[in-house]
């Protein structure tokens, strides 16, 4: 039920508004909400069906709803997966797949710079159960290749990283992996499917926060992970150990969201150009991230495999001042954590982190004082710009 079957048009746009139609029996045309917890059965043989079929959307609401299998159809098919599975949030489709496919004594590499949670999942969790990881340098695919074990089950990526929009080159990383049967996970929260498909690559899971893009308002937690039909079902089991649901009306929700991902995403992608190319200029920035430019070192990648580059960048203010004081100073763009939606966000990432990583793992993620994270929504980029040039003059 949760791979789409039905691929009405090849544009992205078709797709986000049709791929999910024909899954439901009801007649309404914009999608219902069922909030049911569980689902009557009219006869003793439908009742079995419903108990041993895996992923029923109409038995117990942790199993999924027919809401839930909308999403994923949908989310299937932007990703170019067989199946996909939603869950509450970005972590707990992180820590369900991570926890489904490793056991103890198995080995798992990944990236010295991942989003926070994962960091702490892969470098702290899973060695208190038995799981040892190493991780590498994302720019240097040898660097995968070097930290690979006889017992490493799992390689986990993630492409544009947080916070400084570093990329892995995700095909060559799938290759090794693959040649030496190992699953490859990559997180493409930064990229989305509009801008970047990690399976067409070769990767194996593909893990989301949709908090961010696919949700795309900043009103709503959830996560979503696709891949073949055969993991997600084990990551599926996992998860209703764990019980990361997501509620009815989020997924609902999220499906509203996803109808506008892609005019969202490519209008966030022209208009973080424009506001990276201005910042490339100022004279008050020492240093510009972001992998649309051609000055990022590994634009000739970001071509490779993304379509566009997102509406996230970071950049260093000049003499390596303490960018705090700049927050205030902006007034379109919200101080506040997060990313990806309607309203422009910016952050002072060494303050984000201060609490929960160590100076080691910031030092690594490349966090210093002088770095500001934003996240442009959907305003008109020339006043985005404006309020960044009348902020860094302040
Ligand atoms: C936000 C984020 C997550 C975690 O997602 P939640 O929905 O907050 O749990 C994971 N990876 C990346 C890259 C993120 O930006």
């Amino acid at each position: 039920m949760t791979g789409s079957t039905r691929r009405p048009a090849n544009d992205v746009h078709t797709r986000l508004v049709h791929a999910d139609s024909g899954l439901d029996a009801d007649t309404s045309v914009a999608p219902p909400v069922y909030p049911s917890v569980t689902y009557r059965a009219d006869s003793a043989e439908q009742f079995r069906d419903m108990a041993t079929q895996a992923r029923h959307p109409r038995f117990y609401a942790r199993y999924g709803s027919p809401t839930h299998a909308r999403v994923e159809a949908l989310l299937a098919d932007l990703e170019g997966a067989e199946a996909a599975l939603l869950l509450a949030s970005g972590m707990a489709a992180m820590a369900s797949t991570v926890l489904a496919l490793v056991r103890s004594g198995d080995h798992v590499v990944a990236q010295r710079s991942h989003y926070m949670g994962t960091t702490q999942l892969v470098g702290s969790v899973l060695e208190r159960f038995g799981v040892a990881a190493t991780l590498v340098d994302q720019t240097d695919p040898a660097a995968f290749a070097a930290a690979l074990q006889p017992h490493t089950k799992l390689l986990v990526v993630e492409s544009p990283s947080n916070p400084l929009l570093r990329l892995t080159d995700l095909a060559a990383v799938a290759r090794i992996a693959r040649e030496r049967g190992v699953t490859t996970v990559a997180d493409n929260t930064f990229a989305t499917p509009i801008n970047q498909n990690p399976i067409a690559l070769g990767i194996d899971v593909v893990v989301h926060s949709a908090t961010k893009f696919l949700g795309g308002h900043h009103d709503l937690l959830a996560g979503v992970v696709a891949g073949r039909r055969a993991t997600i079902e084990r990551i599926w089991d996992m998860s209703l150990v764990l019980g990361g649901n997501l509620g009815a009306f989020e997924a609902w929700l999220l499906l509203r969201g996803l109808r506008t991902l892609a005019l969202r995403v490519e209008r966030q992608n022209a208009t973080a150009l424009a506001v990276a190319r201005f910042l490339a200029t100022h004279r008050a920035v020492a240093a510009i991230h972001y992998p649309g430019l051609a000055s990022h070192p590994q634009h000739a990648l970001a071509q490779a495999q993304m379509r566009g580059y997102g509406g996230v960048l970071s950049f260093a203010l000049r003499g390596g001042g303490d960018a705090a004081a700049l927050m205030p100073r902006l007034k379109l763009f919200a101080q506040a954590v997060s990313l990806g939606g309607i309203e422009a966000l910016a952050m002072h990432a060494a303050t984000t982190w201060a609490g929960t990583l160590t100076e080691a793992q910031m030092r690594a993620s490349g966090v210093d004082p002088a770095l500001v994270r934003i996240s442009v929504g959907l305003e008109e980029a020339g006043d985005l710009i404006a309020d960044l040039d009348q902020a860094l003059s302040g």
